[in-house]
């Protein structure tokens, strides 16, 4: 009997970006376990001072010079994320569109505990005619002029000229809000920097989005989806090697208002939560795309969602909608397990 023994699993938890976020970690000593944590946890944080959408942040820095029209400078590390939601946006055909910020304000999304009432319709009407969306902002530098006399441009760059990230709006109803893709992103930007320091078998889950690596011992990580109409799992499934899975829900922030229910995620072209679905899971290699695409066939919805998902490369997706009916594509049916009884009533659609 030894103390010492290493625990092959490591757990810890924090809050950041709005989500309880699991960190697990498998097969490595605590020591090192306990650091790598940390450095995770750190960068949960960092990413929650930068995106947040409305306690003092960079990004509600962007928001306040976003509706000048000029360009002004912004951090380098920030152009990346902004770039990405561009494409993801263009690919979703604008219904995961980061650029409404001023409706998720507007509907009272901007604050911990959003409680109605509803907007004004005009106020909502308002908003949506002026479209705001990711191609209204252009991403670009600023250069420095050039100089035939290299040793004279190196001097005259670093003392005179900074060459800068630009970021410009020409709509002036644009404010970022990242709210739909935060979790994914932070998630992806804690496994890379795990992979980093030599973990190779750990879970990160920030409410229910999650990336995995490796195994846990012999077995893969295991996962559990949420039921979205009531308590506990509603199905789980086994993932394989580097995979994130990202669940959006009508359930994770909502108020009621006069008998009525209004959920977070809103349709950009009618300026409402969207309709007809509770939840919406996504499979993909990375969590950023799968945690747009998650929002983005929540609001898709029924019609529309295997077109959207092909636009933006998802192949495995399991829709729920308000009566409990299960949509899925062929190749996660075959992986899903039901874990409720009676299980619900399930399409299967053709591979996406
Ligand atoms: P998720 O839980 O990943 O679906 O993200 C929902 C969050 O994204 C909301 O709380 C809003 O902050 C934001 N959001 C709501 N609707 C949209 C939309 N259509 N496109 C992009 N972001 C949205
Ligand atoms: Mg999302």
């Amino acid at each position: 009997m030894s103390c010492s023994k290493p625990q092959p699993l490591y757990q810890e938890q924090l809050l950041a970006l709005g989500a309880l976020v699991d960190i697990s970690i498998w097969g490595v000593e605590p020591e090192p376990a306990q650091q790598a944590a940390d450095a995770v946890t750190e960068d949960f944080n960092r990413i929650h001072r930068t995106w947040h959408a409305w306690q003092e942040s960079d990004l509600t820095r962007i928001n306040a010079q976003l509706p000048g029209g000029a360009p002004f400078p912004v951090q380098a590390d920030l152009m990346p994320l902004i770039g990405r939601a561009q494409e993801l946006s263009r690919q979703s055909e604008g219904l995961f569109n980061p650029a409404i910020g001023k409706l998720i304000g507007l509907w009272g999304f901007h604050g911990d505990e959003p409680k109605g009432p509803p907007p004004d319709a005009a106020a909502v009407a308002a908003l949506v005619a002026q479209h705001p969306n990711m191609d209204d902002l252009r991403l670009g530098r600023s250069r420095c002029p050039a100089s035939r006399d290299t040793s004279r441009t190196l001097r005259y760059r670093s003392s005179l000229c900074v060459e800068n990230n630009l970021l410009q709006s020409r709509n002036p109803a644009v404010q970022l809000d990242f709210g739909a893709i935060g979790q994914g992103y932070a998630v992806d930007v804690a496994i890379e920097h795990l992979r980093q320091l030599g973990i190779e078998n750990a879970i990160v889950n920030a409410s229910g989005d999650i990336r995995v690596i490796g195994k846990h011992g012999a077995r893969p990580w295991r996962i559990g989806i949420r039921n979205p109409r009531g308590p506990g799992i509603l199905a789980s499934i086994e993932m394989q090697g580097d995979e994130s899975i990202v669940t959006s829900g009508t359930y994770e922030r909502f108020f009621e208002y006069d008998g009525q229910r209004y959920h977070h995620i809103i349709d950009p072209r009618s300026g409402y939560p969207a309709r007809g679905l509770v939840s919406v899971t996504v499979l993909h290699s990375d969590a950023v795309t799968a945690d747009a695409a998650s929002t983005a066939l929540l609001v898709a919805g029924l019609k529309d969602w295997r077109r959207i998902a092909s636009n933006m490369g998802v192949k495995q997706a399991m829709l729920i909608d308000e009566q409990g009916t299960v949509y899925m594509d062929a190749v996660l049916a075959r992986r899903m397990h039901f874990e409720i009884a009676p299980a619900p009533k399930v399409e299967i659609t053709d591979t996406l």
